[in-house]
């Protein structure tokens, strides 16, 4: 096959800082380049492919979908979308489903259903909405307004209003933030693109508490942690938090873009006619595939990924130039003594994919990868790590 790396300089908008790369197939956990080299794949695409490359339910699902039925608008009714809802409020317990096309879109309808469940209680007054410093909410303007990370704000203001920031895990800067004005606090409970850092129980209880005390509401972005990532459907259940309002996509399509926002008893009104919309959101072949994962994320599954994600940690835990390991289930960052980007690119030669997120290497293998991928993709890593360690 030719390359086409040079074209993509030519003709993509240098928006992505790409490894020298080019894939063309795969199966399972495992991708092919260009040349026909094999790469342990321990990234999901950036935990999308929950069931790898090329899953048969999933293809056949799609297909199915796809010949019979590709689109028709919001305009009317199709049924796939209304049985990916039904599956996600059985497994979630939320009451009510709105469908877009990416996490971003996700958080931009939690954000519109929270300032107006607000709204709506408060004489039309427009509320507050606190999120964490070294969050990661989205690229569009309000979702990087509700980010909290400096790097990411930097030439595109002006930006959003309505958005403060607290120190995760600080329940008195919290406590001092918040008022009658709060419309809600919006949380990812293990910062993906942060770090893999998960949030403190206390801290969690303290937000529930609050939320009593003051009547906002919480949003809970499982954009990167939800659809049984971190060894429940949600990650908010490790925390025994039932979320007001719920963001996710990633992994919910198994590789077609699908984004959701579910709402529970209290939030499920909120929304109503023409107050928002997508042309493409619940998109049949989209919704037909989403459904064909969400339906095999069940506990024997979940029971699965936790048991690889403690596989993982105690291969990597006493390996030379580990320092710690943070996450649940297969969101896993490992701080090493190394440089987290060399040692990505380093794993690439040696036919592996990992990620980074800030200064770790991060791992979202797909959730059914076999225990021998595991360990050929966890030797070739630690011998990285200690090389990387030692350089
Ligand atoms: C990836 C991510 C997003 C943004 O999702 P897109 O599909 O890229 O818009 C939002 N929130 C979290 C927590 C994410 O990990």
């Amino acid at each position: 096959m030719t390359s086409f790396k040079n074209d993509d300089k030519k003709y993509i908008a240098g928006t992505y800082g790409r490894f020298d790369l080019e894939l063309v197939s795969g199966k399972g956990a495992v991708f092919t380049d260009i040349n026909g080299k094999e790469y342990i794949d321990m990234g999901s695409g950036i935990g999308v492919n929950i069931f790898g490359v090329g899953d048969s339910e999933w293809v056949a699902a799609v297909t199915k979908q796809a010949s019979k039925l590709q689109h028709t608008s919001n305009l009317y009714y199709t049924e796939p979308c209304v049985r990916l809802a039904e599956a996600l409020c059985e497994k979630s317990g939320m009451k009510k489903v709105f469908f877009c096309n990416s996490g971003a879109e996700a958080n931009e309808c939690a954000i519109k259903a929270a300032r107006k469940y607000y709204s709506d209680n408060h004489d039309g007054a427009e509320g507050e909405i606190i999120t964490l410093k070294n969050s990661f909410h989205g690229r569009t303007i309000t979702t990087l307004a509700a980010t909290g990370q400096d790097v990411f704000h930097k030439n595109f203001g002006p930006f959003t209003d309505g958005f403060r920031f607290v120190e995760a895990n600080n329940c008195d800067e919290l406590r001092e933030a918040v008022s009658d004005k709060t419309a809600a606090v919006m949380i990812e409970m293990i910062q993906g693109e942060g770090g893999v850092n998960p949030l403190e129980k206390e801290f969690v209880d303290c937000i529930k508490e609050l939320s009593k005390e003051f009547g906002f509401l919480i949003v809970v972005d499982e954009v990167q942690t939800g659809n049984g990532r971190t060894g429940k459907y949600f990650a908010c259940e490790h925390f025994s938090l039932a979320p007001d309002i719920i963001s996710t996509a990633k992994g919910l399509g198994g590789g077609l873009p699908i984004g959701a926002t579910l709402f529970s008893d209290k939030t499920q009104n909120v929304l109503g006619p023409s107050d928002h919309g997508s042309t493409f959101g619940g998109n049949p072949i989209a919704a037909a595939g989403a459904l064909s994962i969400v339906k095999r994320v069940d506990d024997e599954l979940l029971c699965e990924v936790e048991k690889k994600g403690e596989y993982i940690r105690k291969a990597l835990g006493e390996a030379e130039g580990v320092k710690s390991i943070a996450g649940m289930g297969l969101m896993l960052g490992i701080e090493t003594a190394g440089d987290a980007k060399k040692i990505a690119a380093e794993c690439i030669n040696r036919g592996v994919l990992v990620l980074t997120a800030k200064t770790k290497v991060r791992l979202l293998p797909p959730l059914n990868i076999t225990y021998s991928q595991l360990d050929r993709a966890l030797d070739i890593l630690k011998e990285v790590i200690k090389n990387e360690a030692s350089a």
